[in-house]
């Protein structure tokens, strides 16, 4: 689970995270209290999928005749 850093812009205080990665822009309350809290640039780490070149599913090509509008 990723980790956010955050800063409450109330009490100035900075606080960390742990939540999914769906709820990261959610609002988070600093131990304080507050709820007027910003999320700060973290180290998350990101990977790339950088998949090669797929084969694509539809080109209309492969048997049948459907893909260049013959069966009209
Ligand atoms: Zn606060």
């Amino acid at each position: 689970m990723p980790r956010y850093d955050y800063r409450c812009r109330a009490c100035g205080s900075t606080f960390e995270l742990n939540r999914p990665m769906a709820e990261a822009n959610a609002p988070a309350p600093c131990p304080g209290g507050h709820d007027d809290t910003v999320k700060l640039l973290s180290t998350v780490a990101v990977t790339g999928t950088a998949s090669g070149s797929a084969p694509r599913p539809s080109s209309g090509g492969g048997g049948g005749c459907c893909g260049g509008g013959c069966c009209g």
